[in-house]
């Protein structure tokens, strides 16, 4: 049906703003007219946020393209740009910024058109929904009621509509079997498939990968290998092969982590080579995530009657549309597109999760149907899980489950497990996080909104049979007042601090003020002194807060043990389902019990001896000025200490792979970052380098004529290496300031030449739709920070050049100097900075056709830090003017997109 659409269309990008009429007019117009035309007349848009950014008019609201998208089309992908909307709806993508309005008209009128079809595949709900989303003045709802016939029948709502899960028998410990070498490479034949030829790399990756499967000699004592396998062995079909065939023959499961989303996708794609019939697959490979990446049904439920108002309500119903079509109702990697919460500017979405552990298990309405819950019992029947290093060791930490722990791990990009057991381990007594503890016993304050309730709302039952329990909910009740409370931040800085733990704060807060001395550099961000020496309002105060904390921390630990005792000599009430509440409720207890132990044994620190484990230190977290949090830090000296312990000792078999394991050091360097050097049995070593012709693939050019701290030059090479290249490049800084001002210096400019920018920390866009962007337009640059340095999967024409702005030196902080003063000094920094160099470097080749310039602007690289680039990659230190030349001429002539990009040196560095 061809409806028209009576609304004018715009569109904004760093190259202009136009505004297309319904009558087919297209108009060049400036920000400020652009800005009142929208406030008049509701205008059709792609991504208001961007455009709203674009135009410097923040308040900008109108007929977003994208949110009808989601509507019509929940748990679909597509880019958010117009090539990516006309790709998604199969119509003509537009040629120029000019023809934009008029393609979202077109766009619009498409997906309306949708709603009449009869093979609708998302039509059930589509009816409730937009009537709700009608009450909440959605802008899209009234064309899309006109449209939409009324169901014959009531629809089912979403929560009647969504599968139960089924319980499922405890399984049996694995057979004790062991690969034969044969069987490995025939297994590793089939998944590569039969024409294509098996590298010999990937042959002895795969041989060696088995030896994990072998029976363990001695308990405590896993089967361990180190595995380095260069980019393009093929290494993950080569632990694949010996991973699926023990899982089939053992009857066990085999656990991989990956630290980065795009190489859990990947895993994703290659395991469906070992099961190619799709229910099989299903049943046998699963995908699990740390339960916060999930929707809470009881939160979405919560939102949808009343729990959410304006435009984070009109989320929650394009959530619910969603989940009614998601695969595995995974709201951050899975088939919610990225960019749905950003259009809300993540108002709401993430109080959809269930982050802060208020889930109430089997007491909750929803718990059959729960996504959290049956990831996780589908993984207990699966034969191979796919998870990431975080959830590893959370499972491993706080894992209600003995009997399903992982016993077959492996960890690709083991060059991460360092950073990620970091994070895992680390304790911080701040006002952010004792706020959340007092909430949890308390519950919330004030008018919170929400379904959050205190301890003792989500215990009634267990407070009304056992008087015992009862009274120590109580008690906790009333410890937890001795908490930091709402309004916290702002009591300190007027000096007012309430309560044993504000006190502690401020003292804290005061310290750092007068110790810190990285002001000068840092500007604006955060602050930090040793906990060395403390003065007297510091220790006094800490002793307060000890007292105050053990006082919370005895009812809590008498609670844990009466619901222990209450499950183990169970009352008649105790069903099914009030069990599995409680067992919930002792998971959760005890995880806080840990925590608020671990507060009082750093604040043990403060008043007493050093403890030579961990690095303490005393921070306030700013943001552009803006305190964000005060408190107190412990880290783990070595965090793989008790990732031996708790994760890598009670397993079977465990291989730590990547492309860069030894980090640019030794075998040693490589033991210590995966935990092996804490283990009694020595692990096993294997090494396979690169098949890629990297003499004749790649080029580093170091150049050397821009001065540090120069932002002009800076600015003025990024836009000259982007303009010479034609797009295609992946900018990396080490610090968010300078990626701005030099985004801000050279996206229109590009823009005008037909080069989009992109960037990381400022385009209102997710991490992950930022990359899909650039992989989707080879003339298309993106800049981005550390998550860009390794979790970019761009392979071929897309990505034809990394450019680093500087050497990326580790950070000076007190965690940094304790650290490098155990691990060797400065060859501490440079393994660091190596590794960090390959994994940049990493992201230019990706396949064995892939060519390109990889660009570090610094006139000084030491030679010995060269050794992060692959054995035989040319290296030349050159000027900019050199630079921009090779980049140039390493063009293929012949290719069209490049042609058309004329530039001189002098014209592309005007600043
Ligand atoms: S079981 Fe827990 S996580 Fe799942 S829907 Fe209910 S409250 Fe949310």
């Amino acid at each position: 049906m061809d409806t028209p659409l009576a609304f004018p269309a715009l569109h904004a990008s760093h190259a202009g703003i136009w505004v297309g009429s319904i009558d087919g007019q297209v108009q060049t117009v400036g920000k400020g007219e652009a800005a009142g035309r929208a406030a008049e007349t509701p205008m059709v848009m792609l991504n208001a946020p961007l455009v709203a950014q674009r135009l410097g008019y923040p308040d900008l609201s109108g007929l977003d393209l994208l949110e009808l998208f989601a509507f019509v089309y929940p748990a679909r992908f597509a880019v958010p740009t117009p090539k990516g909307m006309a790709k998604a709806l199969g119509i003509t993508p537009p040629t120029t910024d000019q023809d934009v309005p008029q393609f979202l008209l077109v766009a619009a009128r498409t997906l309306l058109d949708v709603l009449d079809a009869p093979d609708w595949a998302e039509r059930e709900g589509a009816w409730d929904a937009a009537q709700a989303l009608m009450r909440l003045r959605w802008p899209w709802s009234n064309l899309i009621l006109s449209r939409l016939k009324k169901p014959e029948k009531p629809e089912r709502w979403l929560f009647s509509r969504l599968p139960e899960w089924e319980e499922s028998p405890p399984r049996t410990p694995p057979r004790v079997v062991t690969l034969g070498a044969e069987a490995v490479q025939q297994r590793l034949a089939s998944l590569v498939g039969g024409s294509a030829e098996t590298r010999q790399g990937q042959r002895d990756f795969a041989q060696a990968a088995a030896e994990i499967f072998a029976p363990r000699a001695r308990k405590g004592e896993p089967n361990m290998l180190l595995a380095e396998a260069g980019t393009g062995i093929g290494k993950t079909l080569g632990y694949l092969a010996p991973a699926s065939l023990w899982a089939t023959a053992a009857d066990g499961t085999v656990w991989i982590s990956t630290f980065t989303k795009a190489l859990q996708r990947q895993l994703v794609r290659e395991a469906q080579r070992i099961y190619p019939d799709y229910d099989t697959f299903k049943s046998k490979v699963v995908v699990r995530k740390g339960r916060e990446n999930y929707l809470c049904l009881l939160n979405l439920e919560d939102a949808l009657q009343g729990g959410f108002a304006g435009r984070a309500a009109i989320l929650a119903h394009l959530v619910a549309r969603w989940a009614a079509y998601s695969n595995d109702g995974d709201m951050i990697g899975g088939d919610l597109p990225g960019w749905l919460p950003t259009l809300f500017r993540r108002n709401g979405s993430t109080a959809l999760t269930d982050r802060r552990g208020e889930c109430i298990y089997a007491g909750c309405p929803h718990y059959k149907k729960c996504f959290i819950e049956r990831a996780s019992r589908s993984s207990v029947q699966a034969e191979i899980v796919i998870a990431n290093h975080a959830l590893m060791m959370v499972n491993a930490a706080r894992g209600r489950d003995e009997l399903n722990r992982p016993s077959r791990i492996i960890f690709d990009e083991g060059h991460h497990l360092f950073d990620a057991a970091d994070s895992m381990f680390a304790a911080a007594l701040t006002g952010q996080e004792t706020i959340e503890l007092r909430r949890w016993v308390i519950g919330p304050e004030g008018k919170a909104r929400g379904r959050r309730r205190g301890l003792s709302a989500r215990l009634a039952d267990v407070a009304s049979y056992d008087e015992e329990g009862g009274l120590a909910i109580e008690m906790a009740r009333m410890a937890a007042e001795a908490l930091p409370g709402d309004g916290w931040l702002a009591r300190l800085a007027e000096g007012a601090p309430s309560g044993p733990i504000e006190r502690f704060l401020a003292a804290v807060r005061a310290m750092v003020f007068a110790r810190d001395e990285t002001n000068a550099t840092e500007g604006g961000y955060g602050l930090e002194t040793e906990l060395a020496d403390p003065d007297a309002a510091v220790v006094d105060a800490a002793a307060d807060a000890a007292v105050a904390l053990e006082a919370l921390a005895r009812p809590l630990t008498v609670l844990g043990q009466r619901l222990e005792a209450m499950v183990s000599d169970p009352p008649d009430w105790l069903d099914g389902s009030a069990r599995a509440r409680v067992e919930g409720a002792m998971a959760s207890l005890s995880w806080r019990i840990d925590t608020v132990r671990a507060w009082i044994s750093m604040l043990a620190r403060a008043v007493g001896p050093v403890d030579t484990e961990f690095v303490d230190w005393l921070a306030i977290d700013r943001f552009e000025g803006r305190e964000m949090d005060i408190g107190m830090h412990r880290r783990w000296l070595d965090p793989m200490k008790p990732v031996a312990d708790i994760v890598l000792k009670p397993s079977h078999g465990v291989l730590a792979t990547s492309a860069t394991l030894r980090s640019g050091g030794d075998w040693k360097n490589a033991e210590a970052r995966t935990g092996a050097l804490h283990l009694d049995k020595p692990a096993t070593h294997f090494s396979a380098i690169s098949p890629f012709d990297y003499t004749a693939q790649a080029e580093v050019l170091i150049v050397t004529d821009i001065k540090k701290g120069d932002a002009a030059a800076l600015a003025g090479a990024y836009a000259a290496l982007i303009t010479a290249s034609g797009g295609g490049v992946l900018g990396l800084f080490t610090a968010i300031r300078r990626l701005r001002s030099t985004y801000a210096r050279i996206a229109d400019r590009l823009a005008r030449d037909g080069l989009p920018l992109y960037a990381q920390h400022v385009d209102p866009i997710d991490t992950g739709t930022l990359v899909d962007i650039f992989r989707d337009d080879p003339h298309a640059s993106l800049l981005g920070t550390d998550a860009l340095r390794d979790g970019v999967d761009v392979p071929g024409h897309s990505l034809r050049l990394v450019i680093m702005e500087q050497i990326p030196w580790p950070r000076p902080d007190i965690l940094h100097r304790a650290r490098r003063l155990k691990n060797g000094g400065i060859d501490f920094d440079d393994r660091i900075i190596r590794a960090k160099m390959a994994q940049a470097f990493g992201r230019l080749i990706r396949s064995a056709d892939d060519k390109g310039h990889f660009v570090l602007l610094s006139s000084a690289v030491p030679s010995r830090l060269l050794t992060a680039f692959p054995p035989g990659t040319p290296i030349r230190r050159v000027t900019l003017a050199e630079a921009v030349a090779s980049v140039k001429t390493g063009l293929s002539p012949d290719e069209k997109l490049r042609q058309d990009v004329k530039i001189s040196l002098d014209e592309s560095n005007p600043f």
